[in-house]
């Protein structure tokens, strides 16, 4: 599903370069959820932008899919993002004056789906994570880890093939972190591939299989 092959990434600024990535080299399979550990500033991030088709990367192949993103451009890089995949942030990044259905339903509005169909979908995966009773509430109505579950919510609403969470329970005490990785996993058990970083042991030890960022590479 996702192949990296000696991937390189620098930041290039006014005054500075900097080599993140330094030939990133990770298999994916499809289904599979795998964990991603390292410190901070160890280009985890970076990783899953560059995954998630957010960023571009400057050397190695990456392949989604079987098909080879390098020749991609910026329309149809969107496109695949779209259509593969869903992300979960640290903060759930929910837009403020649109209420719970609105935000969770805001991906297909993207993909050109009516609003009737659109809201009808969400309100399906509301119900699936237990938010049903807050549909109509605003994101400032909701506690850390409900916003959170919103989030997974619209990562969800248009059945993407691989779920991107970036240290989704970094502001989560750890009762409401496990609900969140409870919900994370059994979306992978239902089919999902998922890549999650994470700083917390007991959510990698969640994964199929963790593995360590250090120097650029992935050990
Ligand atoms: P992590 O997620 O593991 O904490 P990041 O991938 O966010 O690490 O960052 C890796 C390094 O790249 C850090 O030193 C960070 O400051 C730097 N960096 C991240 N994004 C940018 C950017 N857009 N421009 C320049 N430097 C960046
Ligand atoms: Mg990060």
């Amino acid at each position: 599903m996702i192949k990296l092959n000696q991937i390189h990434k620098t930041y290039t600024t006014q005054f500075t370069e900097l080599h993140v990535l330094k030939g990133v080299n990770i298999h994916i399979k499809c289904g599979e959820m795998v964990a991603i550990m390292g410190s901070s500033g160890s280009g985890k991030s970076t990783l899953m932008n560059i995954i998630g088709l957010l960023d571009k990367y400057d050397n190695g192949d990456y392949y989604l899919n079987g098909k080879q993103t390098k020749e991609l451009n910026k329309v149809e890089m969107a496109s695949y993002r779209n259509r593969f995949i869903g992300f979960v942030f640290q903060n759930a990044n929910l837009i403020a004056y649109k209420n719970i259905v609105e935000n969770v339903a805001l991906p297909l509005y993207y993909r050109n789906i009516k609003r009737k169909k659109r809201n009808s979908e969400a309100m399906d995966i509301l119900q699936n994570l237990g938010l049903l009773n807050h549909a109509k509430h605003f994101p400032n109505e909701l506690s850390g880890g409900q916003k959170q579950r919103v989030a997974i919510a619209r990562a969800l609403v248009a059945n993407p093939k691989i779920i991107l969470a970036d240290e989704p329970t970094g502001q989560l005490d750890t009762a409401t972190s496990n609900d969140i990785i409870k919900i994370i996993r059994s979306i992978n058990e239902q089919g999902t591939t998922v890549i999650i970083v994470t700083h917390e042991h007991s959510v990698a030890r969640q994964a199929d299989r963790i593995v360590f960022m250090k120097d650029g590479i992935i050990e």
